[in-house]
């Protein structure tokens, strides 16, 4: 992430945008471990949608980055990827995504 706080992985990210906060809040984490708690600078390589669950990739950081994006893996599960709104991981034939009903 770059200091200016200007968001890049949009550019090359197309996950719904229901998970756009769940990537924000692990730039915010990483953001304040870089700036407070030495974590060496993280820089975002890949954010895509595998498996219904939300994947970031970076180079840098540390076992703290490594848990921030364990946990929004996770959380993505409970988490519309269109909408936002709380649901859970849909396995459904060859369909594995998290979505809500209306979404769907
Ligand atoms: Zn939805």
């Amino acid at each position: 992430m770059n200091k200016s706080g200007e968001t890049t992985w949009k550019s090359f990210s197309d996950i719904g945008e229901g998970w756009f906060p769940l990537v924000d809040t692990f730039e915010k984490l990483v953001d304040w471990d870089e700036r407070f708690n030495n974590m060496p600078p993280v820089q975002i390589t890949s954010v895509k949608e595998k498996l219904g669950q939300l994947r970031i990739y970076y180079n840098g950081g540390d076992v703290k980055t490594d848990a921030y994006a364990s946990f929004v893996r996770s959380y993505s599960e409970r988490v519309c990827e269109e909408c936002g709104e709380p649901t859970s991981l849909r396995v459904e034939g060859h369909l594995i995504r998290t979505v809500c009903d209306e979404c769907l």
